[in-house]
């Protein structure tokens, strides 16, 4: 099969020819026809945290068509269309139980990182990870369903719990992950407030839904903030960013307000004063991905037409290379996908 490689850390990637891989027991063989590009990606191919096994293959959202299975794997026939969560999971501790595998106790990793992903004609995953694609979404929109609308849908519904008429700020309103929580928000009754860089950005999250949008490089964010709710500060906040924006929209936070934390890739540290916490009852919580439960209610709203996956567009896996450029330049709307 052919698959972009990388052969070494903040190297290229480099078209080869691999053997298929097989299935093992509880996997099952995926001919991918759909791979997104994300930031994530440049992050394992940098070599940072995330440190892949050399030579490795990227790629970790996917959406195929079933090609075979292993020992122990049932209601996966060959043709069936799938999307797929990342998470390596080992589907038996308490939070695997739970259905909040993503906080897995015997985590392993991720498709994409740890073992290989879908830079390439086909991809081995765990059939616990799938879900049915129906006819009606094409696979560049069930490629980004599992990350760029999984992870928003998770965080605004089971870690933040959005209510009806709302105030939310999204940070990073603009990118892959921004512009469905965007969508998202507004399908639930909420009014949001954009916050990117650039007016491609803003414009981008206007469309979506945003009442308004800020350029995050233009004045005081947390001014912003407030003159939006009346003074009176954000019911919730969205973080995508990190430190580059979070001391001005808590600081712009109401009392009794919630801050979920989905995304840093401003920085590491961020300086809090605990007191304005417990004064003002603020809650702050971190969300991670998406479950396979939640991904089926994905599909489900995406299928209705109710939520509008963002593909920016479809290329051909030997352009990896130019859609990674994209990514670190910062001006994709939506996500871009590779179609091996
Ligand atoms: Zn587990």
């Amino acid at each position: 099969m052919r698959a972009m490689v990388l052969e070494e850390h903040g190297g290229p990637l480099v078209l080869r020819r691999l053997p298929v891989p097989e299935p093992g027991p509880g996997e099952v063989l995926v001919h991918v026809r759909a791979c997104a590009v994300d930031r994530f990606d440049l992050a394992i191919r940098a070599g940072g945290r995330e440190r892949s096994t050399l030579p490795h293959v990227l790629g970790h959202e996917i959406a195929g068509e079933v090609a075979g299975a292993g020992a122990g794997v049932a209601g996966w026939p060959v043709g069936a269309r799938v999307a797929a969560t990342l998470y390596l999971v080992c589907g038996s501790c308490r939070w695997c139980l739970r259905g909040r595998e993503t906080i897995c106790e015997n985590f392993r990793g991720h498709v994409g990182v740890n073992v290989p992903g879908g830079y390439a004609e086909y991809v081995v995953m765990p059939a616990r990870n799938l879900v049915a694609l129906p006819e009606s979404i094409d696979f560049p929109a069930g490629s980004i369903l599992a990350n760029a609308v999984g992870t928003p849908f998770h965080a605004l519904t089971a870690r933040m719990g959005l209510l009806p008429g709302e105030r939310l700020v999204v940070t990073g309103a603009g990118g892959g992950v921004g512009l469905h929580a965007v969508q998202l928000a507004g399908m639930l009754g909420a009014s949001v407030m954009a916050v990117d860089l650039g007016a491609g950005k803003a414009a981008a999250a206007r469309e979506c839904g945003a009442d308004v949008a800020v350029d995050a490089a233009r004045g005081d964010l947390a001014e912003a903030i407030r003159d939006w709710t009346g003074g009176r500060g954000a019911d919730a906040v969205l973080e995508l960013v990190g430190p580059a924006t979070m001391p001005a929209t808590l600081a712009a936070l109401a009392k009794g307000g919630r801050m979920v934390i989905v995304g840093s890739h401003t920085g590491v540290e961020w300086t809090i004063d605990p007191g304005a916490i417990y004064r003002n009852e603020w809650e702050i919580r971190g969300s991670r991905n998406v479950s396979v439960d939640e991904l089926n209610t994905v599909v489900d709203l995406v299928s209705r037409r109710l939520i509008r996956p963002i593909v920016a567009g479809t290329h051909p896996l030997e352009r990896a290379e130019v859609l990674h450029e994209r990514v670190r330049s910062g001006t994709v709307v939506g996500r871009d996908v590779l179609v091996p």
